[in-house]
């Protein structure tokens, strides 16, 4: 049975970067499901299918041309690693989220990932719903300040303007979507480790997930 970390937690609590770092330092595969949610809203904007339209984003995250290669992130010959990283996409991609036929579109394609020696998956669901046999479950946590800290840093680091203000706004707007969704909706698998970040270095994170994945 293929080991996998499940990593699971609201949006910018680190968990990205957490994962890879994990994923990296065991030799694992690395898989960011939050980006095949991002990639099916991008693809729905760019066909012209409305955000609400279940059978129609569905229909399009079954065939979705993703893929994760030379460290870019694809939409058929596209390289929309940057574009999928828009605050306009994040929004559209937990409104996709929120269809059941489209996370129903998604399952196989993120449980083909569990490839050997293993997989770190990092996502709001890993834990609970794709991977529920997981060797491995943590829930990041960070308080919403620290967390929109977090995003501006990083937005204003590749060059880009950004408004804090706004930025927890449309945080604390997907993380209340997220939660509160019928299906798959974000919480902690009931055996997960839980680290809250706030006051935590990510190297610390990372040596926590480990020493939990090494008991
Ligand atoms: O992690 P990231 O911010 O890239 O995810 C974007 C959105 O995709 C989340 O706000 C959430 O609605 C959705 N998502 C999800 N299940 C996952 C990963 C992401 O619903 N496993």
């Amino acid at each position: 049975n293929i080991p996998v970390i499940a990593i699971d937690g609201p949006s910018a609590s680190g968990k990205g970067t957490v994962a890879e770092r994990v994923a990296a330092t065991l030799g694992f595969h690395f898989l960011d499901s939050g980006a095949l949610y991002r990639l099916t809203a991008l693809s729905a904007m760019k066909h012209g299918v409305a955000l609400d339209d279940e059978a129609g984003v569905a229909a399009l995250a079954v065939k979705l041309p993703a893929s994760f290669r030379d460290g870019a992130v694809w939409l058929a010959e596209e390289n929309v690693t940057d574009a999928i990283r828009a605050e306009a996409v994040g929004d559209g991609a937990s409104k996709v989220a929120a269809l059941p036929a489209v996370r129903a579109a998604l399952l196989d394609r993120q449980r083909a990932y569990r490839q050997a020696p293993g997989l770190v998956a990092d996502g709001r669901d890993m834990g609970t719903v794709v991977f529920p046999d997981a060797v491995a479950k943590v829930f990041l946590t960070a308080s919403a300040e620290a967390r929109a800290e977090r995003r501006y840093k990083q937005l204003i680091e590749k060059g880009n303007s950004a408004n804090l203000a706004a930025l927890v706004a449309d945080m604390q707007a997907r993380d209340a979507r997220d939660t509160a969704r019928a299906v798959a909706p974000l919480k902690p698998a009931a055996d997960a480790l839980l680290l809250d970040t706030t006051h935590m270095g990510i190297e610390t994170a990372v040596q926590k997930v480990l020493a939990h994945y090494d008991l």
